[in-house]
Order: structure tokens, then sequence, then C-alpha cells
């Protein structure tokens, strides 16, 4: 096969040769003759030196995405997309992520070595999430594989529908790839619990399995304790302590039509309906009211949607995650739990750790860091592109 070719500029190999994926727009000295949204290139150095096979993404600042550092694979085929799923699928099993649910995150993109491309699998249904314009254009090459590699699915659906499409240049599309459109809910199991999950809707592909880890923490220390899981979104965090023995649990997020599924998760885990509550409102402001009412909780959980989206919204994210953080302190019982989070990958764990000290001591509590969390196994972190590590969290103890 005959590649167009894509040289940099001078000492700009450098994040190639430690096998990061990206290559940004600064760096691209000549750029491909012919080739078109979103296909495959080969990256030379301004010494001549092959780098990378690529995708090409003229219009984004993200402008190559490599697929293979080798030379000679065949990164347009099938065989390809098999080979990097089989890895994904083995890397689970490690894991130990296959055994404990049917619901998790098959492909994580750049996590994955497959960039731009999302698959989660909901017990025999694949969701598919394209970032890219080289991940769009591979769709069907990276459908057969699936298909090929889990021979048990019944159905392929795609959930294409982000905003960052637009800066890749292509419009957003949803819709059943492949057989049978997924149930709305589809229902799964995750560890010894069960989960209603809505693909076709729902935020991100119906579910955040990057929390899987931190649910089952957060459910082994909720026993006897009243929990306020803030953001509930489907309720994971809240069924996951009322498993383990809470009290009370009291769900609050903004979105009605991810309460009723949170309600269905608890009566899916045969909570009885005294033991919890499903709060429809703005989670700032109902935290302001709780204080002025003088409510308290044994363990609050606090998993905001990314509030520090880009570089100019920093420190207005920032704010937030203080202010959250003193809001949660001030209702939080003595030898109470806070399992605080933050999903903004500008926000780094150091950062994180600040905002949440600052957030205790303007409310006048002292706390202790139990454990520091992070995304579960099926998010894989690359070691050579630090962007995959996104979500931090944190397990502080009132003391
Ligand atoms: N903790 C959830 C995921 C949270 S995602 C889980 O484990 O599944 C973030 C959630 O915050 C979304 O459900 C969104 O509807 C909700 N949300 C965003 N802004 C909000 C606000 N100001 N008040 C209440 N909920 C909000």
């Amino acid at each position: 096969m005959n590649f167009d070719k894509v040289i940099l500029k001078p000492g700009r190999e450098k994040s190639l040769l430690r096998k990061d994926l990206w290559v940004y727009s600064g760096a691209v000295e000549t750029p491909p003759s012919a080739a078109g949204n979103g296909d495959t290139v080969e990256i030379f150095s301004h010494g001549g030196n092959f780098l990378a096979r690529a995708a090409w993404s003229p219009s984004s600042q993200i402008r190559l995405r490599v697929w293979s550092f080798d030379q000679t694979e065949d990164v347009d085929s099938t065989d390809f997309f098999r080979r990097r799923v089989r890895t994904a699928l083995e890397l689970r099993r490690t894991a130990g992520i296959l055994d404990a649910t049917d619901g998790y995150r098959l492909i994580a993109a750049e996590g994955d070595a497959l960039p731009g491309a999302v698959v989660d699998i909901y017990g025999d249904f694949a969701v598919v999430q394209l970032a890219s314009a080289g991940a769009d254009l591979r769709r069907s090459e990276l459908t057969a594989a699936l298909r090929e590699e889990l021979p048990n699915l019944r159905g392929i659906y795609e959930r294409s529908d982000l905003a960052v499409r637009g800066k890749e240049g292509l419009p957003e599309r949803t819709g059943t790839i492949w057989g049978e459109v997924p149930p709305s809910p589809v229902i799964f199991r995750e560890h010894k619990l069960m989960f209603a999950a809505d693909p076709l809707h729902g935020h991100k592909t119906g579910f955040y399995f990057d929390q899987r880890e931190n649910r089952r923490l957060a459910g082994n220390y909720a026993s006897s304790r009243r929990v306020l899981n803030l953001f509930s979104y489907t309720g994971g965090f809240g069924v996951a302590c009322a498993a383990g023995g809470a009290e009370h649990v009291e769900n609050v997020d903004s979105s009605a039509p991810a309460l009723e599924l949170a309600a269905a998760n608890m009566e899916l885990n045969h909570i009885p309906a005294e033991r919890y509550t499903n709060t429809c409102d703005n989670v700032f402001e109902l935290l302001r009211r709780y204080e002025k009412e003088g409510r308290r909780f044994d363990l609050i959980v606090l998993d905001p949607p990314k509030l520090a989206d880009s570089q100019r919204n920093l420190m207005k994210g920032c704010r937030a995650y203080k202010e959250l953080a003193l809001r949660a302190f001030k209702l939080l019982e003595k030898n109470g739990l806070l399992f605080t989070f933050s999903c903004s990958g500008l926000v780094d764990a150091p950062l994180f750790a600040k905002l949440t000290s600052d957030g205790a001591l303007d409310a006048g509590a002292d706390a202790a860091i139990l454990k520091r969390l992070a995304q579960d196994a099926d998010h894989p972190v690359r070691l050579n592109h630090p962007e995959t590590e996104y979500l931090k969290g944190l397990l502080v103890a009132r003391v």
C-alpha cells in the first residue's frame, strides 16, 4: 500500500519516539498532498525517518492520531481492528472486569490504541462512539472486527452524537449499525448488582462504567450511614450504598429521566422504597438549602460533570469544585465520609486535592485522605499517552 506522506518540523518527532499517539497541527511541516479527512498517512521526521502510520484530521488541532508505529502493519484492515479488540478483551480479562460484569468499556479510544473509537458492551449489545475522522472512516472495519471477536453480539448501535465531531468536520450520527436495536433500558450485572441503562438516549453511551470500582468501595463503607449521592445520574453509587446496608440514600440530579432509571435500579436490586428518595434539583441550590435546614449525612458522594472543560473555563471550574467541597463538608457529620471526584482532564490530582482541602478549610472541617481513587481498569491509562488519565477522586474522612 502507498500512503501519502506527512513530514514533521525539525525536533518535533520526539513525542512519537516516546510512543505518544497525537501530533498537533504546529508540528507539521509538510502536509500530505492528497489525503482526505481521516485517511491514513505515513509520518516522517524532518530527517526522513519513518515514525508512524496515522489518521489525518486536516481541520482539527490534533492533526494526526497514530494507528501504528510499525510500517508493515495493515492498519486499514478488519484484521488490524480484530487484533486491537482481542488485546483489549485480554486486558479486561486480566483485570478481572469480564468476571465482574457484562457491562464494560471494551475499547477506550487512545487507552486501547484505537484513537477516537469507544465501544461499550451491554450484555449482548455493543454501543459505538466515534469521535475522530480516522475512527469514523474505519467504522465498517471496526464493526466487522467486533462481530468476529464477539460472536454472541445481537446488535451494534452507534452513539456518535458528540459535539467534538464538529472539530473533525463530521456531523453527529446515531442509529443501528448492525443487527437488533438494543432494548431501552438494557439490563446488565455489575458484581452482585443489576443495572438498567438507556444506551439510546443516556449520557455517554448510557452508563458510567468508569466508576465501577469506586461504587463498590462506597457500598463497602455505607453500612448504617445516611447517604447523600450528589449528581447521581441513574443512581449507581446510591444503589451500591443501599445494597451495602445504608440506612437511607438520597439521590440528587437535575435530570428527571436519569432519576426515573435510578428508581428502576433501586427496584431491580430489591431496595425497599422507604430506604431511598430521588430528588430532582440543582445540587448547588440544594446544598445551600440543606445547610440552612441543618441537615446532616454520614456519607456524601460528589461526582459532578466536567466542570473545567477548557483552558478558558479552568478558573471557573476550580471555583466550582472548591464550592462543592465546602458545601459538602458543611453537611458531613464527624467521622463521615466524602467520595469526591473530578473528570476534568485539565484538573490534575494535586490540584484537585488542593481544591478539596481549600473547601474543607473554609467549611472549618478537619479531614484526612483515606484513599486516592481513579477510573476503573476498562478505561486504561496508557503510559505514553497521559491524556488517558482523566478521572481522579478522593475518599476523605472528616475527623
Ligand atoms: N455519579 C453518576 C455520574 C454523574 S454524571 C454515576 O456514577 O453514574 C453528572 C450528572 O450530573 C448528570 O446526571 C447530570 O444530569 C447531573 N447534573 C449536572 N449539573 C447538575 C446540577 N447543577 N445539579 C444537579 N445535577 C446536575
